[in-house]
């Protein structure tokens, strides 16, 4: 981080302030939103015939969710020990839900399937069966994303997922020093068996991706840039950098410790990580997600705003309709076998809803088309665009790549970044309130 001042990334505290600011606001719409759809049963009826609507292109979400012990302690995803035979019946079940959804969202189109955890890796011979039988629904053609943890992949495992075409491959390494991965609580693997795994799926796959996580309270940006930089490192084609994301209750107890939710230091760390993606030459591809031009990146959902989802706890947006997968395995299965979909709440989108979900979308894939905005929402869309352009003007950007800005400058990738935070801490506070009450 030191050498020359001048170059260095230093994002002002005008624009943090501002940052903050939308991002308090992102926050409270958010929660509220999930807080409503918390109280929103999914009607099997009505869930049929939204998804028989579905039309185009769509991404298709995968969860799987069993996972190495013990379980992560900074995790909010909806994750469970593994045991053998609960997954047994859990990979047939999502099987038989995929066959569901194939005959009633027929129309939509499915040209890549991003496979989420939990850890899609812990049994890869199961994982490239789904795969197969996903090919034979949504077409032999279909791009395969997948998560993976550090303990599954060695060479036979890298042969297993690139047999079944596995385009890009993401390593959830969280951590580069044993000390580190004992803070955040990731204690099934070690920094050995995570550069073991990186060094058997480099240059195996089109996309490499391996995810770090920043904001631990120890961090300064010293340690940050410097962990950046020896993942920036490692040689893989994209480093995916996930910033802390407490639910609700973790936010809680950090407002009554008065600490949190963000680091106090938040600001600089996110200045160590573009800086280190800056000097190692990755670029930006979201706000956390460096990148070298793959094709493929972490985050689906900005080049899809409508995906279909399977699996518990999965959350799929169709055209002006949002649903939400039951939370436990045991659940799941029971559902699926009754009706074939498992879907426990859903909503019909307002417009407005809808509008901010597609916005929210387009600024974390580091692009605003206010032209695009205007002929999808209309009139609504006018005071959000003037809002939003304004904002961007002041942090630095202009519109480039026809009638678009593209989100470039240190200051508007922060205001992404913190909003997109937001949005995924409320989404943290749906999973947190599923698990509790096993919906
Ligand atoms: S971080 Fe990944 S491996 Fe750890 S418990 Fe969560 S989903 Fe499982």
């Amino acid at each position: 981080m030191e050498g020359n001042r001048r170059d260095n990334i230093v994002l002002p505290g005008t624009v943090v302030r501002f940052a903050r600011i939308i991002a308090a606001t992102a926050l409270r719409r958010a929660d509220a939103f999930f807080e409503t759809l918390e109280k929103m049963p999914a009607d099997p009826r009505r869930h049929v015939e939204a998804l028989a609507r579905a039309e185009g292109p769509h991404a298709l979400y995968v969860h799987m969710p069993f996972c190495h012990q013990p379980l992560c302690r900074f995790c909010c995803f909806v994750r469970y020990p593994f045991d053998r035979e609960m997954n047994r019946s859990y990979m047939k079940a999502l099987a038989a839900e995929a066959t569901w959804l194939a005959s009633t969202a027929e129309a939509a189109k499915v040209p890549l399937v991003y496979i989420g955890g939990g850890t899609p890796s812990i049994d890869v011979y199961a994982l490239a069966e789904l795969v197969d039988v996903l090919r034979s629904y949504f077409g032999r053609g279909i791009d395969v994303s997948t998560e993976a943890s550090p303990l599954d992949i060695d060479d036979e495992a890298v042969q297993v997922l690139r047999s079944a075409g596995v385009k890009r491959l993401s390593i959830g390494i969280q951590a580069l020093s044993n000390e580190r991965l004992r803070r955040l609580g990731r204690l099934s693997n070690t920094v050995e068996d995570a550069l073991r795994a990186v060094e058997a799926a480099r240059g195996r796959f089109e996309t490499l991706n391996i995810d770090i996580v920043w904001g631990i309270a120890s961090d300064t940006p010293e340690t940050v840039y410097n962990e950046a930089r020896r993942a920036l490192e490692l040689g893989a084609s994209q480093v995916t950098f996930y910033p802390l994301m407490p639910a609700p209750g973790l936010r809680r107890l950090l407002r009554e410790r008065r600490e949190g939710p963000w680091h106090p230091m938040e600001p600089r760390l996110y200045e160590a990580v573009l800086q280190a993606a800056r000097d190692a030459g990755y670029r930006p591809a979201t706000p956390w997600c460096m990148d070298q031009g793959s094709e493929l990146i972490d985050e689906y959902v900005v080049d899809y705003d409508r995906f279909l989802a399977i699996g518990l706890s999965a959350i799929g947006r169709t055209e002006g309709y949002i649903y939400v997968n039951t939370f436990t395995p045991e659940r799941y299965v029971k559902l699926v076998a009754e009706r074939g979909h498992a879907a426990a709440l859903a909503k019909k989108l307002t417009v407005e809803e809808d509008m901010l979900y597609y916005a929210s979308s387009m600024a974390f894939g580091l692009r605003w088309c206010p032209e695009q905005l205007r002929k999808r929402y209309g009139l609504l869309a006018r005071g959000l665009n003037a809002m939003v352009a304004a904002a961007l003007r002041i942090l630095g950007e202009q519109k480039r790549d026809g009638s678009c800005y593209v989100l470039e400058t240190p200051g508007s990738l922060y205001a992404a970044h913190a909003v997109q935070r937001s949005i995924y801490m409320a989404v943290n506070g749906l999973r947190e309130w599923g698990m509790k009450t096993g919906a």
